[in-house]
């Protein structure tokens, strides 16, 4: 029958206990109203017969006799209709005092009823309770000057006989009811178990995680609105959970892509999450054992974090090697208690180095500008204070200086110019396809005259049945070669070689310029192409150099899909390689 909490258990319970009940009202009505009938009966015949007649005839008759008792006892024995049959029912003949007189039974003394006593006052005692043992009837009866009471007692055997046979019927059909109700019991509790059996399967099945299955509804009773609804509740559990796994994976995917670093912490101030970013930020292999205080605990202090009102955040920097790193953290909290806190990393690095690198530019900028103004101004001055007194040849001369000086601010503003250019893509190139080998030529053939100013050896190899063609702005590679050349010719003492070659490399043409001029230190080399760097600033100044040369040199050639390189010996001499891609 399977555990005592069972439902099937329980309905058979309450089934005995259905029959139980209702036999027992129903066996006790039974018995009560049996005896009851049969107490109405017995007085009704009684009653019936003690008529006033009757009663009359009794005493007439006894007073004759010389034995009253006696003769009254053969005339009720004698009278059929009271049913004296010596076993269950008796008459006696007691006197004024319930004794004994004469009687059909064995008994020579009775307990005195109700009945007796009421037969003693004069009136007839005819009642009876259905709980009492015996029922009886008294009647005082006078004869022959005698008083005397006619007593009739009912030992309930026929009633008594009956109801054993009742109480065995009731107890035979309680056993049948209970049998049956096991039964149905049994029977009913399986056409409920059935549908709630298959509830809880799919219950069971809805909480591992499967949604496939659909319930039957098989009654349209309470369990069928039960199984519509638990069918209703999956598939709202099934929608919901997938729109919170959609919403889960955007969000780590977005938590896995973004290029931001970012880290949770617990509410004790370890990792609960990190994103792949912030350990290459950071630099530390993370793992859920990383606290708070080991990352970040110069920056600030968990607690602080935590304190904080729900929509600030604290801002700090970080130095990790190389790497500028902002950092904003703010406390997260879930609906019952405070979750703990994020920290967002963004690396600033290039932000800092590029706001460093413009302010150095303006910095730069100013001072290559107010070298030449100064001087402008000062040879002015002289000029102007001095009047006729300046003799013309020094006139000239200091005319001269700012002459130049201006040539060189105006180179300067025209380098800027083209750099901003570029900065700002709106360099215009005129792409055409050229000889690359003439271009080197023309450049040769016009710094000659000045290498040979300084003495230099200065020699071109170039192929003869190629002409090297590339597709690009002639006039803007000329302009790097010449730089190239001229810084060869300027950063090599007199009496120099300086070796200009272009030939074909593969897919690429190239241009190689090497002297054997003062060279450039190892820790410079790689600066050269920073706007204004120079090794030397003197002498590059006072050969006219602006040190954007090789700025705006490489600027061009990136435009060109070209490349250029330095290679050099302090002391010894400098090769400066450009390659350009081939015209096809
Ligand atoms: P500049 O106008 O000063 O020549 P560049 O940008 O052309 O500026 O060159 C940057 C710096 O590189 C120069 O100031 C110089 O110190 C160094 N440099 C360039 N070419 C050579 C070379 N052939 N030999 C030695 N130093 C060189």
């Amino acid at each position: 029958m399977g555990r005592i909490d069972s439902l099937r258990t329980k309905l058979v319970l309450i089934m005995i206990l259905l029959i139980l009940a209702l036999m027992i009202v129903v066996g006790s009505f039974l018995l009560s109203g049996v005896s009851r009938f049969y107490i109405d009966r017995f007085y009704d015949s009684m009653i019936g017969t003690f008529s006033q007649e009757f009663i009359l005839s009794l005493q007439d008759t006894a007073a004759e006799s010389p034995n009253p008792p006696h003769q009254m006892t053969e005339m009720l024995m004698a009278q059929s209709s009271l049913g004296i049959d010596l076993s269950g029912r008796n008459v006696y003949i007691l006197d004024r005092y319930g004794n004994i007189l004469d009687g059909s039974g064995r008994e020579t003394s009775l307990p005195v009823t109700d009945n007796i006593l009421t037969a003693m006052k004069g009136e007839v005692g005819q009642a009876s309770s259905v709980n009492s043992k015996n029922m009886d009837l008294a009647v005082p009866v006078k004869s022959g000057g005698g008083e005397y009471i006619v007593y009739i007692l009912d030992n309930k055997a026929t009633v008594n006989a009956l109801s054993d046979q009742l109480i065995t019927m009731v107890l035979r059909s309680l056993i049948l009811g209970v049998a049956i109700s096991v039964v149905l019991a049994v029977f009913l509790s399986q056409i409920l178990i059935t549908p709630i059996r298959a509830l809880t399967a799919g219950a069971r099945q809805v909480a591992a995680g499967d949604f496939s299955q659909k319930l039957e509804v098989v009654s349209r009773d309470e369990i069928g609105t039960l199984t519509r609804n638990f069918n209703y509740m999956s598939q709202v559990l099934q929608s919901t959970l997938s729109q919170v796994e959609n919403e889960k994976n955007k969000l780590s995917t977005l938590f896995l892509h973004m290029t931001d670093g970012v880290v949770a912490f617990s509410q004790d101030g370890v990792i609960i999450h990190f994103n792949p970013a912030a350990g290459k930020m950071l630099g530390k292999n993370l793992d859920p054992t990383v606290t708070f205080e080991e990352l970040f605990g110069e920056e600030a202090k968990f607690s602080q974090v935590m304190s904080l009102k729900r929509t600030s955040s604290l801002e700090c920097e970080k130095q990790v090697g190389e790497r500028e790193l902002a950092l904003s953290m703010a406390p997260f909290s879930t609906e019952q208690s405070r979750g703990g806190a994020l920290v967002v990393i963004h690396d600033v690095t290039e932000q800092r180095k590029s706001e460093r690198a413009r302010r150095e530019f303006v910095a730069n900028v100013s001072h290559e500008l107010r070298t030449p103004l100064t001087n402008v101004k000062s040879y002015a001055e002289t000029i102007v204070s001095s009047g006729d007194d300046l003799p013309p040849n020094l006139r000239n001369k200091f005319l001269g200086v700012i002459m130049s000086e201006t040539d060189r601010m105006t180179r300067i503003v025209q380098d800027l110019l083209t750099l901003s250019r570029f900065d700002h893509g709106k360099m215009e190139m005129s792409f055409t396809r050229f000889s690359l080998a003439d271009a080197v030529q023309g450049v040769f053939d016009a710094e000659k005259i000045d290498a040979e100013n300084h003495g230099h050896t200065f020699t071109l190899e170039r192929p003869e049945d190629d002409s090297l063609d590339v597709l690009g702005d002639k006039e803007r590679i000329e302009q790097v070669v010449m730089n190239i050349t001229s810084n060869a010719i300027k950063y090599t003492p007199d009496g120099g070689e300086i070796r200009l070659r272009v030939f074909r490399k593969d897919k690429h043409v190239c241009i190689h310029v090497a002297d054997n001029g003062i060279g450039i230190p190892e820790k410079d080399l790689p600066h050269l192409f920073e706007r204004f760097y120079r090794v030397d600033k003197a002498r590059s100044r006072q050969s006219g150099g602006t040190g954007l040369g090789l700025s705006i040199a490489q600027e061009i050639l990136n435009m060109h899909k070209g490349k250029i390189t330095i290679d050099s010996v302090s002391g010894k001499g400098t090769d400066v390689w450009i390659l350009l891609p081939s015209a096809k």
